[in-house]
């Protein structure tokens, strides 16, 4: 057998492979490796949740942000973007026509914006669980103190999606300013994960400056951590950013990270995530059939959509809720799977 088919393998059995293996593995890839892996994946995948797709009702509240990533088209050096937030009463308007379509997870995501004190946000996160006591809420507001994690948790928070972005702090500073660094934001995913969160991380794939051996830090940390989500997508470059002019990740590596992934934490919450949508056509059925069992629609209102540009030509920006939520399930349904109804939490 060839050496990266001994390595799927290997990490199928011991759910560990060394830098060395990582790094291996992914750089002796090709279409036959890929095929053997992604068998694999979608084995482990029904193993644990059939043949289920889990959906999140994607809530983008704020594009606001105090921090200057390179990468993101709303850090706050961006002059041209457009700025909103939503107000409580609209974050409620989201969850309640979220609810009607069959959502059963709603996911706050923004950028980090003060105006949202901690008061705030735990009156926000109260009111959404009181009118909604059977859905699971999901946080993805970035890098807080233990404290504000531990009060938004006994507010009744249930999941928190913190990517740790890349886990070389030499490749963290190039994609992000001096007074961001990669071991903060992996202290914050420890704690995230001490309090008793269903906690999620992840990473850009292409990202400007990556390397192989990044990846597999990546994977090793991932292991390390065991997260319950990983959300991982191409990069994409924003026009009005420093990375404009460089090149984004591609549709081929993602997919396989997805199935290297799935093989290694078998029970993970992975999604098919809308940057894959957005550079290929069929990319959330490939990342479905590479391994991925989650798919995030966006709930937020159309008005506020295109200005939540995180990068340029996002998908979905200009459709009502309901006809992203039929055309996701026909595209599911077109491939095998099927949505649920269900709050969708990490198999025990
Ligand atoms: N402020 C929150 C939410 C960030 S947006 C936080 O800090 O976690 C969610 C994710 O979008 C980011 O974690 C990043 O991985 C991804 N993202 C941002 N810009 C991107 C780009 N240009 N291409 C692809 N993904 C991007």
């Amino acid at each position: 057998m060839e050496q990266p088919k001994r390595l799927i393998d290997k990490l199928e059995a011991t759910s560990m492979l060394t830098k060395e293996e990582w790094v291996a593995l992914i750089e002796s890839r090709n279409e036959g490796v890929a095929a053997y892996l992604f068998e694999k994946a979608r084995k482990c995948q029904y193993q644990y949740y059939g043949n289920r797709i889990y959906t999140r009702g994607l809530i983008e509240f704020t594009n606001y942000c105090k921090n200057d990533c390179y990468y993101c088209g709303i850090r706050r050096s961006n002059r041209n973007a457009k700025r909103y937030r939503l107000a409580k009463e609209q974050i409620l308007e989201c969850c309640q026509m979220g609810y009607g379509l069959g959502f059963r997870t709603f996911v706050l995501q923004g950028g980090e914006d003060g105006w949202f004190t901690q008061e705030k946000l735990e009156d926000i996160v109260c009111a959404i669980k009181r009118g909604y006591p059977d859905c699971a809420l999901t946080l993805s507001i970035g890098e807080r103190s233990k404290e504000s994690y531990q009060r938004l948790f006994e507010a009744g928070a249930d999941r928190y999606l913190l990517r740790h972005e890349t886990a070389d702090e030499t490749h963290y500073g190039i994609l992000h300013p001096p007074e961001l660094s990669a071991n903060h934001r992996k202290q914050c995913l420890w704690d995230l994960k001490e309090i008793g969160y269903q906690t999620g991380t992840g990473f850009m794939v292409g990202s400007p400056g990556q390397t192989v051996e990044h990846l597999a830090e990546d994977l090793l940390f991932i292991r390390e951590l065991t997260p319950h989500m990983v959300g991982i997508g191409p990069f994409v470059p924003h026009h009005d950013t420093p990375f404009a002019a460089e090149v984004g990740g591609t549709v081929e590596l993602t997919l396989f990270l997805i199935g290297l992934l799935r093989v290694m934490l078998p029970k993970l919450l992975l999604p098919a995530t809308t940057a894959l949508g957005t550079i290929d056509p069929n990319g959330r059925e490939k990342g479905v059939l590479a391994g991925a069992n989650v798919v995030m629609p966006n709930l937020s209102p159309v008005s506020v959509r295109k200005k939540y540009e995180l990068y340029d030509n996002k998908i979905c920006t200009g459709e009502e809720a309901a006809e992203c939520q039929d055309c996701l399930r026909r595209r599911m349904e077109n491939i095998g799977y099927k949505l649920v109804v269900d709050r969708g939490d990490y198999c025990q």
